[in-house]
């Protein structure tokens, strides 16, 4: 049993700290916000993440997890110190450092000799070196620690699983000793452990998000030319992905990305990139894509349709992926503000995502269910594919819509099935316009 403190409680935080309790450590989590503070110490998440706030609950019955908002309590007894917190998109979009050198200051200063800070929060490339200088400004010269950088990989959605049977687990640092302390903490997950320096670790982060969000553009483009030349791009990504050096995932056309990741942290390598004299030209052209995707999707509608002025559009979904209620640069909110200054009226539902999305989009009108949605609907716009929206009656959907048109952003639906049903259904990089 090791003592282990998380400062920062967001979707990476609590799943590490929740996750580390199960596995039998102590574990104290320091959230600054008291709100969040509050619910967590009820016993509630303060997000929605399968299986968590179970399992959170769980290990704080058990007298394993507990939180504060005081450093003096988490810190002084922690052998590993995790910093989870944001690093949102700064104005001039690299990464905001704020809270990991807010939370920085407050370890330095009641810091004990011995302990290992692990930065977990994706931070610039050289933020490691930062922290440990802030770190020891704040400790004295008589405390001493270590600094790791171990990147966050985990998914929304599925945060318990990707914790407890990661890919791999990359550990970065000067001190190889550390790295290695670290690694026996991860041990019993029985994953493959990567052991590289701070700026190689930290630069894994980005360069993975990047890749991923590479492949979500290139099969956009490749959709957008499908489109055009009447060729359907699902099959041609399941052609692709049975390679086994493609691979199937991230090759599925859509909206594009969104998330609290993707594109803050492509935004943040190429301004990363290109302070340093290098001219990042994929990660413009991939950001390009994503933004035009979403741009193409309300193009659709107004195609369809023509003049949106008083239109009535109803949305499915609004996180930016299932499973999540994060909304975080979620397409949704681009989109659905790009047809409200149009002129549309707009309805939504999502399962789980309306609480968050209600401070976004204060003006659209927030339904209790998908079918509330369709009613007297000009368009129904499917912009996240939660499971609930695979099995639609669509004859009664039919029913209460003015008219009977499915613009599909995610491919959901089968074209023929759609059509045959009677709708104009128009999905994406499926063959020709309906
Ligand atoms: P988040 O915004 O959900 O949570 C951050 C938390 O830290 C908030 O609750 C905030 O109140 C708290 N906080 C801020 N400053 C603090 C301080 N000084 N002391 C204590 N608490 C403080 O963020 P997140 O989504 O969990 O992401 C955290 C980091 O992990 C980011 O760098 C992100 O890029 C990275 N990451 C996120 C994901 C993801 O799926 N969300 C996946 C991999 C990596």
């Amino acid at each position: 049993m090791k003592n282990i403190c998380v400062v920062g409680t967001g979707y990476v935080g609590l799943t590490t700290g929740v996750c580390f309790a199960d596995l039998g450590h102590s574990v104290t989590c320091i959230e600054i916000d008291l709100h969040k503070l509050e619910l967590l110490r009820s016993g509630k998440s303060p997000i929605f993440e399968p299986g968590l706030e179970e399992l959170q609950e769980r290990n704080m019955r058990a007298g394993r997890l507990r939180f504060t908002d005081d450093y003096a309590v988490g810190i002084p007894d922690a052998e590993f110190i995790f910093i989870t917190v944001g690093t949102p998109m700064g104005e001039d979009g690299s990464a905001d450092l704020t809270y990991v050198k807010a939370a920085a200051r407050s370890i330095g200063q009641y810091l004990r000799s011995g302990s290992i800070i692990i930065d977990k929060s994706t931070v610039p490339v050289g933020t490691g070196d930062m922290v440990e200088n802030i770190i020891a400004e704040y400790a004295g010269p008589d405390v001493k620690f270590d600094v790791v950088s171990n990147p966050e990989f985990l998914r929304e959605g599925s945060a318990l699983s990707d914790f407890f049977k990661p890919d791999r687990i990359v550990l970065g640092a000067k001190n190889r000793e550390a790295a290695q302390r670290v690694a026996a903490l991860h041990e019993t997950l029985g994953a493959p452990i990567i052991i590289t320096d701070l700026r190689t670790a930290e630069m894994i982060k980005y360069a993975s998000n990047a890749f991923l969000a590479t492949r979500i553009s290139f099969i956009n483009e490749i959709a957008q030319i499908c489109e055009r030349l009447g060729a359907d791009v699902r099959e041609v990504a399941r052609g692709m992905g049975a390679d086994k050096r493609i691979g199937p995932h991230f090759l599925e056309a859509g909206v594009g990305y969104g998330g609290s990741c993707f594109p803050k942290d492509v935004l943040a390598l190429y301004h990363m990139a290109a302070s340093a004299g290098c001219h990042p030209q994929l990660l413009q052209a991939v950001m390009d894509i994503n933004s035009d995707a979403r741009k193409r999707f309300v193009k659709k509608v107004e195609t369809v349709l023509g003049d949106l002025e008083g239109r009535v559009i109803g949305v499915l979904g609004l996180s930016f992926k299932p499973n999540t209620d994060d909304m975080r640069e979620a397409p949704s909110v681009d989109i659905i503000n790009s047809l409200l200054k149009k002129g549309a009226r707009v309805k939504a539902y999502d399962p789980v995502a309306m609480a968050r999305a209600e401070e976004l989009l204060p003006t659209v009108t927030f339904t209790a269910t998908a079918y509330d949605v369709a009613k007297d609907a000009d368009a129904l716009l499917l912009v996240t594919e939660w499971n609930e929206f695979k099995q639609l009656d669509w004859q009664r959907i039919k029913r209460y819509m003015r008219q009977p048109v499915v613009i599909d952003g995610r491919n959901l639906y089968d074209p023929r099935e759609m059509r045959n049903l009677g709708f104009i259904y128009w999905g994406v990089g499926r063959g020709e316009a309906p």
